[in-house]
């Protein structure tokens, strides 16, 4: 089967009661047995439902993988990765990283023994100097957000096979319509469904897919006895995003790359950060993984003025200022107050979120309604 009609179809067998088409949504906690342990194979909803069953089906398909966990948030299929390690293990991951997970890795999983290194990986080569016999796990977000730094997935998995690392991919901007991380060697492929699987900014969801049957025990256990999952309604919402993800990437991509030749040819603009530019520092390896280049754009503006980058995002009328992206809506972040407002400034410039950053998720709109938008907030 192929990818775009695995998004329809892949792991989804209709109803079997009466034929529906569409998955029920099971909205039960519990299920009738006829003896103790007397069950259809659903017997608590913690550990398994049938809408959800549907759903994580559907994540092991697109993604390639045997297995699929759908998780009540992004963060929540995280930290179940993370509860594979434990004290004096260490991570290396990504230093251009999704705010929260960077919380959830220095506030949350620090303090239980468990040590980060944060290194710049756009040469895979710098990471090898950071394994030792603790290394556990490779932590790998590609494209970056907010940089758009694009790291070369099999050079780490290379890396993370040699040292017997696990390497996990956070695939939350690319998805599965522009790269599949299985195929390239990672162990883990972790979503945050909020976003473009989903992809109508009404839910809030986290996945992970592995090819490994031992890997898929161990973190169905931790996935039940932790207990982080996503209801049966929130499941049927995803499931619905997922069937409409090809078309909805590929204008994401097409409207992203007028968007990004619109600014980058701007006088009032300095730098725009999209992996489709040739002059984009890993734009080889963004051609050979990618199918496309997706639709997160960022830039920043002349003179890397605070008030005027404000002003920018408070005047623009079709995107929406507002943090999360993937929505089929476009939406316009200022990362130095929102996002990243935690970070102190010198922390923050050092990996490229200057003051007048803004980072645009570019919707499925009409891409004339987008760039005379840009055009009025701009000047
Ligand atoms: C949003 C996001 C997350 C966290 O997911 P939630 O669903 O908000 O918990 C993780 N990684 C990336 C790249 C994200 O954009």
């Amino acid at each position: 089967m192929k990818f775009n009609t695995k998004t329809i179809h892949g792991g989804q067998g209709h109803d079997k009661a009466y034929g529906a088409v569409m998955p029920p949504i099971y909205q039960t906690s519990t299920y009738a047995q006829s003896t103790p342990g007397g069950h259809k194979g659903f017997e608590y909803s913690r550990t398994h439902n049938p809408t959800r069953q549907a759903l994580e089906k559907s994540f092991a398909s697109i993604e390639n993988g045997n297995y699929g966990l759908a998780f009540a948030s992004g963060l929540a299929a995280i930290d179940a990765v993370l509860k594979l390690l434990n004290p004096g293990d260490e991570v290396i991951s990504t230093n251009d990283l999704y705010g929260g997970s960077y919380r959830l890795f220095t506030k949350v999983y620090e303090k239980f023994g468990i040590k980060f290194h944060f290194i710049g990986m756009e040469n895979a080569g710098n990471i090898e100097q950071y394994i030792t016999a603790k290394t556990k796990l490779i932590w790998v977000e590609t494209p970056t957000n907010p940089m758009m730094n694009i790291i070369d997935i099999k050079a780490c998995s290379d890396i993370a096979k040699k040292h017997s690392v696990l390497l996990a991919v956070d695939n939350t901007f690319a998805t599965p319509y522009l790269q599949q991380p299985l195929d390239l060697g990672a162990d883990i492929v972790m979503h945050s469904a909020t976003k473009y699987l989903g992809g109508h900014s009404d839910v809030i969801m986290g996945a992970l897919v592995v090819n490994d049957k031992d890997l898929a025990e161990r973190l169905s256990f931790i996935q039940n006895a932790s207990g982080a999952v996503p209801g049966p309604q929130d499941s049927f919402l995803v499931l619905r995003g997922i069937k409409t993800l090809h078309v909805r990437m590929q204008r994401h991509c097409e409207n992203g790359e007028v968007i990004a030749n619109y600014l980058n040819g701007h006088p009032k603009i300095e730098k725009v950060y999209w992996p489709g530019f040739t002059s984009h520092p890993n734009h080889n390896i963004a051609k050979t993984q990618m199918k496309d280049f997706g639709g997160m754009v960022s830039f920043v503006t002349k003179g890397n003025n605070y008030d005027e980058a404000i002003k920018i995002v408070e005047k623009l009328k079709v995107f929406t200022l507002a943090e999360s992206l993937g929505g089929v809506e476009s939406l316009a972040g200022h990362p130095a107050s929102m996002t990243h407002a935690s970070i102190p400034k010198e922390e923050r410039e050092k990996t490229g979120v200057v003051d007048s950053l803004i980072r645009l998720s570019v919707g499925i709109e009409d891409v004339d309604d987008l760039i005379s938008d840009l055009k009025q907030a701009i000047g």
